[in-house]
């Protein structure tokens, strides 16, 4: 039986209250208080801030090799509690502790792992000059301080993903994970502070903001004048208040997604469903790059749905600490409701649901929500203009090439795609003309490896920048460049 924990922020190297009250928070799985946090404030964004501005030339001049060493020893120290991370995560998230829980603490430690050999070998560049007297050098700097602002789906992936590359490239961090998993957030820091990092180079603060709609401590990691930078995990709607409050500030947004599923008519079928179960059901649906849409071509739409009802019956629902559960409940109520409304709003134009299609009985939370297939999904239903966010997979059809690419295409996201096919014209066609940051041939749309650039096409609403190994060193650092006059004593 888990106990109720009482947390406290981290701000200046020293763990700490906050002076306006407490929110709870409860666990998915059974509905039980878990949590009692403090209510961070603006003043306490203030001094979080304040903390690691101080701290910020500390870091700047820490040397390249002693900042490497530090992010190894996060990383040791991450693997170390492996399985007690895992679990809490379980509990706090909801996700399957031994498919997804276990896995996401891997790669967390892992993106500590990169940073800390990226930055070892981060060369600059020297430019050839128009006058031979002169010597151009490319560098590159910290910016100083970054905010740091997650969501509930991978509460220590996602913030690994900013906060390892933030510290080896010289910054200092200020981080407010979402309200639903802050006692992740806080493991995550605990970690970090027993590497031996100096005060205020991470500091964590947390808010109440999505449970009362008031995101106040957010806000003031955006517009505080002493932070630099803003790397955000979020809705599209978020991204665009934050870029529109943060001004002149290097923004790294990861937003959105409408990840289309494509399955041509030469595709291996087997394969093509088994992914798409995977793209959908994984996390209980609540991925940026899930397949919220599986577009598929009407010459083999009737026996793709067959194999994608048989492999969605494999994802067995339950709670994510037992063996075999291959979907936990969904994270919280809004999302959820969420996933009602897109299956009403399909009903209601046509839709029609082959498996799932509602909450599970029998659960002690209302949380856990049937693996569920919906077919004849139409571009006019929420399917195809908003993440459902959920276990659902709605399935589309496309007549052609063409027509499959254009209902792709048609959303506002641009992150995730992937496609089937054998024919390597067609799977070139797909990847030169989908509009999103990453194109998948033959695999799931949740494919993604640590070092590689990962975030939204430019133009269309799934964010700005890329997250992932060097890259986000690079989009976390000025560049600077220096102009040498070589000779210094002619006439
Ligand atoms: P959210 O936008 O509600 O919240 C994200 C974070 O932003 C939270 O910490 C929240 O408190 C904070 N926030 C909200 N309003 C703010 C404001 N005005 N100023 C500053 N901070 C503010 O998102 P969520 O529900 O926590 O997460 C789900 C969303 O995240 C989905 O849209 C999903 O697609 C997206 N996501 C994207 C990626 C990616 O890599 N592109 C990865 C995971 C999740």
């Amino acid at each position: 039986m888990e106990t109720t924990k009482t947390l406290k922020m981290f701000i200046a190297g020293e763990w700490a209250d906050s002076q306006s009250g407490e929110f709870n928070v409860t666990s998915p799985v059974d509905g039980k208080v878990i949590y009692k946090v403090p209510r961070g404030t603006r003043e306490d964004a203030k001094r979080a801030i304040d903390a690691a501005y101080e701290a910020k030339e500390e870091a700047r001049r820490m040397p390249v090799y002693e900042r490497a060493k530090l992010l190894h020893r996060v990383a040791q120290i991450i693997s170390s509690r492996r399985e007690e991370l895992a679990r809490q995560l379980s509990i706090e998230q909801g996700k399957p502790y031994a498919t997804e829980a276990l896995p996401e603490i891997d790669e967390t430690a892992e993106n500590f792992r990169i940073a800390a050999e990226d930055i070892k070998r981060l060369d600059g560049r020297i430019m050839p000059s128009r006058d031979p007297q002169k010597l151009i050098l490319i560098s590159y700097e910290p910016y100083g301080v970054f905010s740091v602002i997650t969501p509930w789906n991978y509460p220590f992936l996602i913030p690994s993903e900013y906060i390892a590359p933030a510290l080896a490239a010289g910054n200092t961090v200020v981080f407010k994970p979402s309200s639903y998993v802050v006692g992740s957030a806080a493991m995550l820091v605990e970690c970090i502070q027993s590497a031996g990092f100096p005060p205020g180079f991470v500091n964590l603060v947390f808010s109440d903001g999505d449970f009362t709609g008031r995101e106040e401590v957010g806000d003031e990691l955006v517009t505080n004048s002493k932070v630099a930078g803003v790397g955000l995990t979020g809705h599209s709607s978020t991204g665009e208040i934050v870029s529109k409050r943060a001004g002149m500030k290097k923004l790294l947004l990861e937003c959105g997604g409408l990840g289309p599923l494509i399955v041509l008519d030469d595709s291996d079928l087997g394969r093509a469903a088994y992914a798409a179960a995977l793209s959908s059901f994984s996390n209980a649906g609540q991925v940026c790059c899930a397949a919220e849409r599986v577009i598929v071509h009407e010459r083999v739409y009737e026996q793709f749905v067959e194999r994608l009802v048989s492999e969605a019956k494999k994802w067995k629902l339950g709670n994510p600490l037992e063996e075999g559960v291959m979907v936990g409940p969904m994270n919280n109520e809004p999302t959820a409701s969420k996933v009602d409304e897109h299956i009403k709003d399909g009903l209601n134009k046509g839709a029609k649901v082959l498996l799932g299609g509602k909450r599970a009985e029998g659960f002690p939370t209302r949380l856990y929500y049937e693996p569920t297939v919906v077919v004849d999904v139409t571009r006019d239903m929420l399917f195809n203009q908003d993440e459902t966010f959920g276990p659902v997979a709605p399935v589309m059809m496309g007549s052609s090439d063409s027509e499959i690419l254009e209902i792709a295409n048609s959303t506002i996201y641009g992150l995730q795609a992937a496609v089937f096919t054998r024919d390597i014209g067609r799977a070139f066609r797909f990847s030169r003309e989908l509009k999103a940051g990453q194109v998948l041939i033959n695999e799931s749309t949740l494919y993604w490896e640590p070092q590689e650039p990962f975030g939204g096409i430019g133009g269309k609403k799934s964010g700005v920048g890329r997250l992932g190994g060097v890259y986000t060193i690079y989009e976390m650092s000025n560049i600077k460049t220096v102009v040498i006059h070589t000779i210094t004593n002619s006439p």
